[in-house]
């Protein structure tokens, strides 16, 4: 007799369960059966012994199958049973106030976790019949004069957002977004790569120095930001803020691959500098046309036996769905207190008054009514709209910035027989001349619960900041300021000019070739064209009016910290936690001295050590947030 136990929503919202066992009739050789049901997803998962999980429910109806691990089970109103190796859970209280459960005994907690529906969630914020929901003006009144606004409902402000409430949740924090819904524009999952950037397999961040060596010290350091989000992420998972955390993030090796002797031996050099630090502890290299294809077959299919060939990988690497988590952090914000959220709002103008406080003007895009709110700091995290709010803000740090727009194509493949057949992000070798965001890479994506696959991105040129901008915006941008500095990184940066203008220019069939390179057996009628979001690059004034076109991203704020906007485009949304870290330290430093740096260390436990130098806090962190995220380990 197999055990079960059975979990569902009472009428009050509260679960309940049952305990029973699995009906099963005779079968044909003496065995015992019972009914085929139709399941869609199989994942393994492990816990740590001493692992907990604080209230939650399970986003879909699933099947828990407990391999290993004795747990006790928790519902609100107190009640306990246990779970034991070979017991199934059937989880169906996928409303109401949840469950909680801990790790009894030494054991791990080894289980196979059957869905019976696709485990992304529907976005939470669409579950409340179907349109996001803003936060009505007139149950806020101090919604007008808020302690902080949030300008953007992306993953940034989303980050930053959640940051602060985590760290003082009476602060009254306004959330203003000109679209319909959070996550539209380079957040959407579609929009992106969804790497879920460690800089285990961009080859961009490891430059050979002229010395020979390779540097991986942007690398780490863009390795070990990732870090930061993964704690965070791991802190609202444990405290039941997020529920689910394959509703965002899964297990996904990251792999550079190369061809031609001189990239092999560029990639091994690169291999022995790497795997000797910590923080690529397991990364592999192969130059074996076999042994590649068990990693990635459909990229060696098809493939000259005798090319010369290279491949390392991360299998700790991740896929991101950070549209799925900008929605999940939005819809826990909305839950608190303190906390509002204005759809169809675009922020206007910003002027700062004598007090030092932010007078924000806001214009409803139904009404058309503007009127204004008073904050004492404001984030800009308006993405490709960054740029004209600073501007708009005067002050003087924003002087001579200016943006230099990149839009992408992406080849995507929905055909469930090729996509099943891939299982990696695999990233090349930039063409010469090109930016490095715009690197070749053959991606697995797993967005609401479906696999597909992505190539690209191919870059073109649109004078759109926005994806739902206007094609006026480069040029609205243009300012006495910064046209020195804009002229002279198109002086320098021709080369760029012409590789953007050439991938404008490149038909279907040249984009095509591309991707065979990668995947010689592809076939065209499997692709089809889907833009991703608009980027735009930070053109930096420097001494003497010169300009510099950056390819990170920046805090740019004001000397009194009050107002800061995030410009420029990577490594991105994986580093969101870090970025909300780095304003925190320049804008709330005071209130990090007061006591929030001791609760940010309960929320970032390695915060404050270098992971580029602790080995031991390194492993240690990544263990706890890989058995919290569901994530491979090693
Ligand atoms: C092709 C491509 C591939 C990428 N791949 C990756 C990847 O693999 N991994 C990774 O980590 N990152 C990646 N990125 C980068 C990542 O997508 C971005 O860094 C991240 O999404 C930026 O988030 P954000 O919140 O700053 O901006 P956005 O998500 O763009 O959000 C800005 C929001 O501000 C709103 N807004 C603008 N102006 C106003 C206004 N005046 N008033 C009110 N609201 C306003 C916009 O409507 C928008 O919703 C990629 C980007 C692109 C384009």
């Amino acid at each position: 007799m197999i055990r079960c136990v059975r979990m569902w929503t009472g009428g009050d919202g509260d679960s309940l369960f049952e305990e029973g066992w699995i009906d099963l009739s005779s079968g044909i050789r003496g065995d015992s059966i019972g009914e085929t049901v139709p399941v869609v997803e199989l994942s393994f998962q492990e816990t740590r012994s001493g692992g907990s999980y604080e209230w939650h429910q399970d986003p879909v109806p699933r099947f828990v199958i407990t391999l290993s691990g004795t747990l006790e089970f928790q519902t609100e109103s107190g009640a306990t049973f246990t779970i034991r190796p070979g017991d199934i859970l059937l989880a169906q209280d996928n409303t109401g106030s949840g469950h909680k459960w801990r790790l009894i005994g030494d054991d791990p907690w080894r289980r196979a976790s059957v869905s019976l529906e696709r485990s992304r969630p529907q976005l939470q914020a669409k579950q409340h019949g179907g349109t996001p929901m803003s936060t009505p003006v007139s149950e806020n009144p101090e919604s007008e004069s808020p302690d902080v606004v949030l300008i953007g409902a992306g993953i940034m402000s989303a980050t930053l957002g959640t940051v602060l409430k985590e760290l003082e949740p009476t602060l009254n924090v306004v959330l203003f977004e000109t679209l319909q819904d959070c996550a539209q524009e380079s957040s959407e999952a579609w929009n992106n790569a969804g790497t879920g950037h460690a800089a285990n397999c961009e080859l961009n961040y490891t430059p050979r120095l002229p010395d020979g060596s390779i540097d991986i010290s942007t690398a780490l350091k863009v390795n070990t930001e990732f870090d930061l989000s993964r704690q965070l992420w791991s802190h609202l998972v444990t405290k039941g803020a997020i529920g689910d955390p394959y509703a965002f993030i899964e297990s996904c090796p990251h792999m550079s691959f190369v061809w031609g002797d001189d990239n092999v031996t560029f990639l091994h050099d690169r291999y022995k500098a790497m795997s000797a630090h910590h923080c690529y502890h397991g990364m592999e290299y192969s130059d074996h046309h076999g042994e590649i294809a068990q990693w990635v077959p459909l990229v060696m299919e098809g493939r000259e036996a005798d090319q010369p060939i290279a491949a390392t990988r991360m299998i700790t690497g991740t896929d991101v769905d950070y549209g799925s988590l900008t929605h999940l952090l939005v819809s826990q914000l909305q839950a608190q207190p303190g906390f509002s959220l204005h759809y169809k709002h675009k922020v206007t103008d910003l002027d700062q008054l004598a007090d030092g406080r932010w007078k924000v003007t806001v214009k409803d895009l139904q009404t058309k009514h503007k009127r204004t709110v008073t904050a004492k700091f404001v984030f800009i995290g308006a993405g490709g709209g960054g740029l004209e709010l600073l501007q708009k803000s005067g002050i003087p740090e924003a002087h001579g910035y200016g943006g230099f727009p990149v839009s992408g194509i992406w080849l995507r493949c929905d055909v469930d027989e090729v996509s099943a057949r891939h299982h990696a992000k695999v990233y090349g070798k930039a063409a010469e001349g090109s930016p490095p965001m715009s690197v070749p890479h053959l991606d697995t994506r797993i967005i609401s619960g479906k696999r597909s696959l992505l190539f690209g991105p191919y870059a073109g040129f649109s004078s759109k900041f926005l994806k739902h901008g206007h094609y006026t915006d480069l040029f609205r941008s243009i300012e006495p300021s910064n046209v020195v500095p804009m002229l002279d990184v198109a002086r320098q940066d021709w080369g760029l000019a012409e590789y953007l203008i050439g991938q404008v220019l490149q038909t279907g069939s040249h984009q095509f070739k591309v991707l065979e390179q990668f995947y010689p057996e592809a076939q065209r009628q499997d692709w089809r064209e889907a833009v991703a979001g608009q980027r735009v690059q930070i053109i930096k004034p420097g001494p003497h009016h010169s300009g510099s076109l950056e390819f990170g991203t920046e805090v740019v704020g004001s000397a009194d910290n009050s107002i800061v906007a995030l410009l420029g485009a990577s490594p991105g949304a994986s580093t969101a936690a870090y970025v909300a870290f780095e304003t925190l330290e320049k804008c709330f430093a005071k209130e990090l001295a007061d006591g929030w740096r001791d609760r940010l260390k309960t929320i970032i436990p390695t915060y404050g050590i270098d992971l580029t130098k602790d080995a031991d806090a390194t492993r240690e962190t990544r263990a706890k947030t890989a058995a919290l995220l569901g994530l491979t380990n090693v």
